[in-house]
């Protein structure tokens, strides 16, 4: 009997093992892990990592505070790299362009957010990392030195943003940008933002470049300068009753950045008639809300969430024509628990990013 071996070609490969660093339970340090990537299927591209900014969300969600939490958990959502691989359908992207990814890497694609380019709010959104995505397995973020996204979830870095200072935009840049922009705030307006870290900092460079006038409010006496330097027109401390005195009733709109748990009714009190509050910072306790400041005054307590895809893209040309970019402290992934420890402590100027290059 005679056995004719028929030539075999290996599969293509499926995945793609990728370094990464993950939080394996709320209390562990983030430390190497080992992630399968996608290979990129018709409509996706595979991009190479370069450089992911460090949100505060990741250590609020690395840490579980937010609750609902998926471990071992890879964060990471303000991603700037190049694309490696399209799919056969891709044209829109090509190899080597430079791209970025934020918040989101898919959504239902049919309800009325996703129809309005608000995918952020579409139930069926799913997040860039501690999620599960369409195929059913969790989603890993951009601490790793690649990814497989759909081809409708990137955004294009413009020539002249450097690629470092472009990341935090993805999320820090976009979560600022937005509701600035839905809010109306324009050229004149007396605005003010809370909180001089990552997102207040972007915060207070974006509504510089509409024209706004800026007041920084933080309980930090110490960013007083570096503030000034940022493009702010006034610096106020926040530490005790007589800073909410002196500037009652100044601001027409007010966008509050703090991670932490404070009283929103004080800074209330800050806001002109008809004025706005956005809360965009989220402490993970619940704060009291009294009906007082906000009746007196006709005035507005909102809420919004980072931004849209189309939304983000038009932030990054807003960035590009403004000369607008993050101010950055580059840091190797091995640095990554102390860079936590050092955000919660205010000690930051003013996002860190990692190079992923440390990783390969
Ligand atoms: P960050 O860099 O740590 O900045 C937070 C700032 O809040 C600090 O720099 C500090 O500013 C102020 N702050 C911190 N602790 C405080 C305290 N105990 N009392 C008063 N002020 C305090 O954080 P981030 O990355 O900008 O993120 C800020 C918040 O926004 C986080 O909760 C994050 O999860 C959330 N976030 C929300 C969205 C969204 O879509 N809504 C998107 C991204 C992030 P001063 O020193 O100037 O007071
Ligand atoms: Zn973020
Ligand atoms: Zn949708």
């Amino acid at each position: 009997m005679t056995h004719t071996t028929e030539p075999r070609l290996s599969p293509a490969p499926t995945t793609l093992t990728t370094p990464a660093y993950a939080a394996q339970s709320p209390t562990s340090p983030l430390a190497p892990f080992t992630i399968e990537r996608r290979a990129p299927g018709p409509r996706e591209v595979l991009l190479d990592v370069r450089y992911c900014g460090v949100c505060h969300s990741d250590l609020h969600q690395a840490r579980d505070e937010w609750g609902g939490g998926l471990f071992p958990m890879v964060p990471g959502h303000e991603i700037v790299g190049q694309v490696a691989q399209v799919g056969a359908e891709v044209t829109a992207w090509k190899v080597g362009d430079a791209v970025g990814v934020g918040c989101l890497v898919d959504s239902c694609r049919h309800c009325e957010a996703c129809d309005a380019g608000e995918e952020q709010y579409c139930a069926g959104s799913v997040g860039t990392y501690n999620a599960t995505g369409k195929d059913g397995l969790p989603t890993y973020g951009g601490y790793s030195t690649r990814l497989t996204v759909s081809e409708d979830f990137l955004v294009r870095i413009p020539a002249g943003i450097p690629l470092d200072r472009a990341a935090p935009l993805l999320c820090a840049g976009i979560t600022t940008y937005s509701p600035l922009r839905h809010f109306g705030v324009k050229a004149g307006d007396a605005i003010a933002v809370v909180g001089l870290g990552g997102l207040g900092h972007m915060g207070v460079k974006l509504a510089k470049a509409m024209g706004a006038q800026v007041t920084v409010l933080s309980h930090s006496p110490t960013k007083r300068e570096d503030a000034l330097k940022l493009g702010a027109d006034d610096f106020v401390v926040t530490t005790g009753p007589e800073a909410f005195a002196a500037n009652a009733g100044r601001f027409s709109f007010i966008l509050d950045t703090v991670s932490a748990p404070h009283d929103y009714n004080a800074y209330l009190g800050l806001l002109a008639r008809d004025g706005t509050m956005v809360v965009v910072g989220a402490p993970p306790e619940p704060t009291p809300v009294a009906a007082f400041p906000l009746i007196f005054g006709r005035k507005r307590l909102a809420g919004s969430l980072i931004g849209g895809i189309k939304e983000t893209q038009a932030m990054l040309d807003f960035c590009a024509e403004h000369g607008v970019a993050s101010d950055i402290e580059l840091i190797p992934i091995q640095q990554i628990n102390e860079a936590y420890e050092r955000m919660l402590r205010g000690d930051v100027r003013y996002r860190f990013v990692i190079d992923l290059a440390s990783l390969e």
